[in-house]
Parts: C-alpha cells; sequence; structure tokens
C-alpha cells in the first residue's frame, strides 16, 4: 500500500504520458502515485493505433534503414517551420529512438519488417518523410497501454482510478501536490499528463478555433477524458502554453462519423476537386499535409467518383459503404448526377474543369499507373494498394464535401522544457511541476510530421517528465 505521507511523485493522467512518466519515475527508486478520471487506463493512446515515430532504431536498423536523430529533428523543423523552440525539439528526437528501445525492453514488439498501413504491425511510413519511421506495435494502442501498466504493477506504482484531480496545490511558488475528491495529497514533485481539450467546446473556441470551422460535420476521436484540466492548472499556477491554435484535423467526407477503422476508406477511384474544378492534391496524401492542403483552397473541396467505386465499396463498415452513400444521396446531402457536366452544376465548378480534370486522371493513373501531378502511385504504393484504379467512368457520378472535420488531438499545453518542466509566464521552470504528451505544449507543433508524432510525444516526454521529477525530490 502506497505510503500517501511520503510520496516523492504524484501523475496526474494514466494514458501514455502518464504511464511512462509512473514507470520512469519508479525505475529512479520514487515512491509514486498515479491518478486516473476515468474507471480504467488507457486515455486516447489506448484508442491510437499505437504508431510511434523514432528515428536510428533497431528495428530500423534490422531492416537496413539509415536513420538519426539528427535527421528526424532536422524534418520535425522544417515541417513545422521552426516555429518551435529547437532545443526542447532537440531532446525529444534524441529521446524517441531510446524511448522506443525502453519499450521494447518492457515487452512491445514492433517486428522488424516493412508495414504497408498503420494496423499492421511493422515499420510504416508515418508521414512526408523520407525515411519509414512510424513504429507500429502488435495490439496497437491498447497493447502499448497494456506493457505499461504491468511495468506499472510491477514496480508497485498504485493507480487510483475514477478519481479527477481537481487542483494541484500550489505553495509559495512551489507545486507540493494535488486536490481529488477533495482530499489534500503531497508529493514533491507532480508530472501532469491529462491529455488534451477535444471534448471541451469552450477551449476549443479559446484555444483551437479552426476545429469548430467543421461546424455539424465535427466529430471528436480522443477518449472522453480529454477535458482539458491543464489548462485549468496553468492558470492556478502562472504556467504558461504552447502550441496554442494547433492540433489535429483528419480530412474526411462530410457525413463521417468515426475514425476510418470503423467508418471505412473512401474509394482508391476518386479525385479531389476545388471549387474551381480542378485537382489539387494527392489523394491519399499523409495527412501530415492533407489537411492543411485541403484549408489552402478557396472554398469547398469535393471527393468526385462514380457508380462502379461506391459499389465497390465494402459493407460491414459505418460510414463509407455502398447503402450509405446512396442514402445521403437520396436525402440530397451528397450530390448525384447523370452526367458529369450535371455534377459540375450540382456541386457549382466550372463543367468543362471537372470533366477535363477527370479526363486526364482517366488517363493517367488507371491508363499508365503515373500521376505526373501529384504522384499518387507513390502513396498508393506505400499502402500495399493496386497501382491502377479504376477510371471514373460510370454514371451516376457522386461529389461528397471533403474537409478537416476528425479531431484526434489538441497541441495547446502547459510550456515544457527540455527536461520536461513547465515554465511560467516569465520563461522559469515552476518547481515542482512537470508536464507531458497533450497536456505538455511545445512538441507538437503546427504540422503533425505523421502518424505517430502524438505517442512518440507521449511516452518520450512522459519518460522525460517522470525522470526529472524524480529527481527533482
Ligand atoms: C483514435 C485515435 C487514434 C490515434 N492514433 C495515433 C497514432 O497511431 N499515433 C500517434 O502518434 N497518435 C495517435 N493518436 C493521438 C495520440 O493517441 C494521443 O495524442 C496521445 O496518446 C495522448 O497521450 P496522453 O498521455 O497525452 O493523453 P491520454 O492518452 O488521453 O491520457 C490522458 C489521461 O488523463 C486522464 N485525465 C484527464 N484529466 C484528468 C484529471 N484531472 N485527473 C486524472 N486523470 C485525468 C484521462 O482520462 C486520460 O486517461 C490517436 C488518437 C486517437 C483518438
Amino acid at each position: 500500500m502506497t505510503d500517501l505521507d511520503d510520496l516523492d511523485v504524484i501523475v496526474v493522467g494514466g494514458g501514455g504520458a502518464g504511464l511512462a512518466a509512473a514507470v520512469s519515475a519508479a525505475e529512479q527508486g520514487a515512491a509514486v502515485l498515479l491518478f486516473e478520471s476515468e474507471r480504467e487506463l488507457g486515455g486516447s493512446t489506448q484508442l491510437s493505433a499505437g504508431l510511434i515515430t523514432a528515428a536510428g532504431t533497431s528495428v530500423q536498423r534490422a531492416l537496413g534503414i539509415d536513420d538519426s536523430a539528427e535527421r528526424h529533428f532536422q524534418h520535425y523543423m522544417d515541417l513545422n517551420q521552426w516555429q518551435l523552440k529547437p532545443g526542447l525539439v532537440r531532446a525529444f528526437c534524441a529521446a524517441a529512438g531510446p524511448t522506443l528501445e525502453w519499450m521494447i525492453g518492457l515487452g512491445l514488439d514492433v517486428p522488424a519488417v516493412l508495414s504497408s498501413d498503420a494496423h499492421t504491425p511493422g515499420l510504416s511510413r508515418a508521414g512526408v518523410e523520407d525515411v519509414w519511421r512510424g513504429h507500429v506495435p502488435r495490439d496497437q494502442g491498447y497493447g502499448l497501454v497494456q506493457v505499461l501498466d504491468r511495468a506499472r504493477k510491477a514496480r508497485g506504482v498504485e493507480a487510483v482510478l475514477n478519481t479527477r484531480v481537481a487542483a494541484l496545490l500550489f505553495e509559495d511558488g512551489r507545486v507540493a501536490g494535488v486536490v481529488a475528491d477533495g482530499i489534500e495529497v503531497r508529493a514533491r514533485s507532480v508530472v501532469v499528463a491529462s491529455g488534451g481539450f477535444a471534448h471541451n467546446p469552450d477551449l476549443l473556441r479559446r484555444h483551437y478555433p479552426d476545429a469548430l470551422d467543421a461546424g455539424d460535420s465535427l466529430f471528436v476521436v480522443a477518449a472522453p477524458g480529454s477535458r482539458g484540466d491543464h489548462l485549468a492548472f496553468a492558470e492556478q499556477t502562472g504556467g504558461a502554453l504552447a502550441g496554442d491554435g494547433w492540433g489535429l484535423m483528419l480530412p474526411t467526407a462530410y457525413f463521417q462519423r468515426y475514425h476510418h477503422w470503423q467508418a471505412g476508406f473512401p474509394p482508391a477511384s476518386r479525385v479531389y476537386v476545388n471549387s474551381h474544378g480542378r485537382r489539387f492534391m494527392d489523394e491519399d496524401a499523409s495527412y501530415a499535409v492533407s489537411s492543411g492542403i485541403i484549408q489552402a483552397q478557396d472554398g469547398p473541396v469535393w471527393a468526385v467518383f462514380d457508380e462502379k467505386a461506391r459499389l465497390g465499396l465494402p459493407t460491414g463498415y459505418a460510414d463509407w459503404t455502398p447503402a450509405r452513400v446512396a442514402e445521403e444521396a437520396a436525402a440530397g446531402r451528397l450530390a448525384q448526377a447523370a452526367t458529369l457536366d450535371a455534377l459540375a452544376d450540382r456541386i457549382g465548378v466550372p463543367a468543362h474543369a471537372l470533366t477535363t480534370t477527370v479526363t486526364r486522371w482517366n488517363e493517367q493513373l488507371p491508363e499508365t499507373g503515373t500521376d505526373a501531378d501529384f504522384l499518387r502511385e507513390q502513396s498508393l504504393a506505400a499502402k500495399g494498394a493496386p497501382a491502377r484504379p479504376d477510371p471514373i467512368a460510370t454514371a451516376p457520378y457522386y461529389a461528397a464535401r471533403v474537409l478537416p472535420a476528425e479531431l484526434v488531438c489538441t497541441h495547446t499545453g502547459l510550456e515544457i522544457d527540455h527536461r520536461a518542466a513547465v515554465l511560467d509566464r516569465a520563461g522559469t521552470p515552476i518547481p515542482g511541476l512537470f508536464a507531458a504528451g497533450e497536456a505538455g505544449g511545445g512538441v507538437l507543433g503546427m504540422r503533425y510530421v505523421g502518424g505517430g508524432n502524438a505517442v512518440a510525444n507521449a511516452l518520450t516526454m512522459g519518460r522525460i517528465a517522470g525522470s526529472n521529477a524524480a529527481a527533482a525530490v
């Protein structure tokens, strides 16, 4: 039984960051207690694919892939237009590889094989990096949480479930514990790892208003505990924020309501057109860049496909099925027309441009296997998809509005330094306070570098926070 009168470290939140912090603090010999607001541990981490971005790993080496933390850092900073603090990002990139090895040492299984997607264990293309860095573990986010939870138990760290930390104890300029269920619990350091605020509309309005641009199409896949309590802790302690205005929205069709595991996928044979009736992107581009490309268009964006594509959709999913598309079309919410000219009229784009776009598509990938304009054959190959999708040529034709509307995670957190220590508004570490994961701001940037960015952040910065919180006592 944990001695509540002699705690070194309290961890707030039992997702990837919190569990990594608790285990690493315990490895330093600290007496640790973890609070989790929900009935079970795991948070968004448990719901995730568990993909981890890391460089210079044993998995990459076994596959003959030459990579380094320095290369990871350069790519990360460039994609984020150097709007992040290089010192923090360098520390993150340097520790991400060793953190993956630490997880493997704890029992995580990442086989050294190439993987074509985020769900097949192995190494996959995570984003738009030149070297594959997406490590997909067996049993995905669930497996990852199980590994950490076993390590937690083995190190004697108690997890108090169903107990939401309401406030920090902030005395004489330092954090000295937490308040939960009306009880004060003291510790020498606290790690805030309470995740993001995707389920809090007021905080979205203040810190990530772009998410609300999706209007009625917005749906949130983050775990229910993502209420943004770390932002209240920032108010309470004078903590600074970083990452304001940023988060991850995935592009989806307006009628989609689930993550693609349940929603299914749009047909491979589709083109995205803008309000000029022009194709403007690789439809399978990584979400490291796809939402940004869509947002950069000066009007709505449409997925255009045909009847053969609709009928070819697999059944058994919630959203992208032949029946659901027909239902949306019958209700008049998804445009359907007998000719491309009539479809153009329905969605208000120039008919000549739409016909030209579809003709060019038909003459390229389906005919030759190459897409001279957008190089889509490369993303299809990385996904292991057939290189030659069908032409768009069988009436009726369909157009579904596509927009960034699936909210995965938020990036505004308590500003941390390279030790995961929380900074006050003058940039000075607040004694006794550390943060990690979505609750710790500064690593997740304006551009999500690809699948694995957020889990790598949670595990890596969680591990750093835990060991520094233990060392601070
Ligand atoms: C469907 C889905 C798929 C994803 N896939 C990937 C992926 O493959 N790779 C990737 O990198 N990212 C992915 N992400 C994002 C990634 O999973 C998260 O950003 C990351 O796991 C967050 O970890 P965390 O520890 O910060 O937060 P969480 O895992 O959400 O943990 C925070 C925990 O704190 C608890 N909590 C909140 N407030 C309190 C409080 N006051 N007191 C006590 N406990 C509290 C919550 O209940 C929760 O359990 C995905 C997300 C989702 C939703």
